[in-house]
């Protein structure tokens, strides 16, 4: 077999277009899957990725990646490793898995689209391997776990949770259709690879392997350190496709898809990663606090190519992403360690003395806001009522991200937005959202979210029976086994008692 180099076949191979004879563009790859935005064929044949690999260099790079990680969890699993761990630090990786574990086999869907339905043959090839890539994230995540499971049976839940109607998983659903199952081919290279892969992945996949490898939970660490490696490869079919668009006087439909899905990826990433930065990482082993990976990452990085392709930063920057920026993920904190239940994984308050010096001097004004919050629920405690810090009604839910509403109320006026929901009637039916962003992602598209169903509107609907929390608990898929409850049987609050 003669040895050609790879240069002198490379481009032959990856990027074959031709002109179809037999049938017409519009057979091939329907508006619907593939949306063009009118953009002729020819000038999606100068999609060109910055990184190049060749099938059999993929899977020789892939086969040692999968033997070091398998490896290492062989090891682990004959330690005792993950019975030390903190049970703060297991909150994250609990949530983590139940939360990203089968999303990850899903966005193999959206990369299968893209290899099926691109309109350019190197980006179909690339986006093969990204469906490769995005099996052997679902299979990793599910398996580690499932090696787990004598020690913390509620790691079912990486298998489980999207199964369910646990409003977490509502939320990561209805995101997740919106962003690849249910998308075409083109607003999927934007809004998953460039806005979602390059913009968000990497603080969760970057931030946490750092926070991991400094807890001592080296499973973990080298789990989403491999998966990282091929997240930065696929995420590059961004780039080309936002280019092209602009290329062809199409910049405004780039700029509202990544509007769009930049602010659906700020919630979802709030609540996950920023509870798992700022409370549930032990202290000392915390590198950075979510703000400062969020300026890193996202402000900083993220922004600069965003002003290379000439985009324009979101319209709602200032107003309320860089607002909710200070808020947000404190709240949602709060809300999931309050509504505890709902969860399947046992939230750490990470409001100790000690930790909320920390908060205070990362995030300045953080007592006399959501401290006043914890100094209640903290007395309560010390009082013997724990029964009083845990939840008797249902909060509202955002009909687009499907995140409970949880604008600080009270003493908070005035230093943060009002509480009140956003409402939308809609041909006849009222809408609630949390923020103007996200009403304005619905108004772009209403036929594409009107009909879902938020948690509490089928709990008013009468879908959830019987009409109580015991009702929607079992509705959402929890056994009182498996729900929420403080991580450190309140350590936090007592220690209270003997600093003060
Ligand atoms: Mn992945
Ligand atoms: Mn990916």
């Amino acid at each position: 077999m003669p040895k050609l180099n790879r240069s002198e076949w490379y481009d032959l191979t990856r990027d074959m277009n031709w002109n179809l004879t037999y049938v017409t563009d519009e057979q091939v790859w329907p508006e619907e899957l593939s949306n063009s935005y009118g953009i002729p064929s020819e000038a999606w044949w100068t999609w060109d990725e910055p990184y190049k690999i060749s099938y059999p260099e993929y899977v020789h790079n892939q086969s040692g990646k999968d033997e070091s990680v398998y490896a290492v969890n062989a090891v682990i699993g004959r330690s005792n490793l993950f019975e030390n761990l903190d049970p703060a630090w297991k909150a994250a990786i609990v949530s983590h898995y139940g939360a990203i574990a089968v999303p990850e086999y899903v966005a193999g869907i959206g990369e299968a689209r893209m290899g099926r339905f691109g309109r350019a043959a190197a980006w179909r090839n690339m986006a093969m391997f990204g469906t490769l890539d995005e099996t052997r994230h679902g299979q990793l995540q599910t398996y580690f776990p499932y090696t787990m499971l004598a020690k913390e049976p509620r790691l079912d839940w990486a298998h489980k949770a999207m199964h369910t109607n646990e409003w977490g998983a509502i939320a990561a659903r209805h995101l997740f259709d919106d962003m690849f199952t249910a998308n075409d081919a083109v607003s999927t290279a934007i809004q998953l690879t460039f806005t979602f892969e390059t913009g968000f992945s990497n603080l969760q996949f970057l931030g946490m392997a750092a926070d991991a490898m400094g807890v001592g939970d080296v499973d973990f660490s080298s789990l989403i350190s491999s998966i990282q490696t091929d997240e930065a490869r696929h995420a590059q079919q961004g780039e080309p496709t936002v280019k092209i668009l602009i290329e062809q006087g199409k910049g405004d439909v780039a700029q509202k898809l990544v509007d769009h899905m930049f602010w659906r990826s700020w919630h979802i990433f709030a609540l996950l990663t920023g509870a798992a930065m700022d409370y549930y990482t032990p202290l000392e082993h915390r590198k950075h606090s979510f703000g400062e990976f969020m300026n890193e990452f996202i402000i900083k990085q993220f922004m600069d190519q965003f002003r290379d392709f000439g985009l324009e930063r979101p319209w709602y920057w200032d107003e309320h992403f860089l607002t909710e920026l200070s808020w947000y993920h404190h709240a949602t904190h709060l809300g999931v360690w309050f509504w505890r239940p709902t969860v399947w994984w046992n939230p750490a308050a990470g409001a100790s003395p000690e930790e909320r010096e920390w908060l205070e001097e990362k995030y300045p004004g953080w007592n006399d806001t959501f401290g006043k919050y914890w100094d209640v629920i903290g007395q309560n405690v010390r009082d013997g009522h724990p029964e009083r810090t845990g939840p008797e009604t249902f909060p509202m839910v955002c009909n687009m991200c499907q995140i409970p509403l949880c604008n600080p109320a009270g003493y908070m006026a005035g230093k943060l937005p009002s509480p009140e929901p956003l409402t939308l009637v809609w041909n006849g039916r009222p809408y609630q959202f949390c923020s103007a962003p996200c009403q304005w992602i619905f108004e772009q598209n209403p036929a594409r979210f009107q009909g879902h169903l938020s948690l509490l509107d089928r709990f008013l609907g009468g879908v959830i029976q019987p009409p109580t929390i015991e009702g929607a608990l079992a509705y959402m898929g929890l056994s009182p086994e498996e729900m929420g409850q403080d991580a450190t049987n309140f350590e936090w609050a007592r220690g209270a008692v003997l600093v003060g």
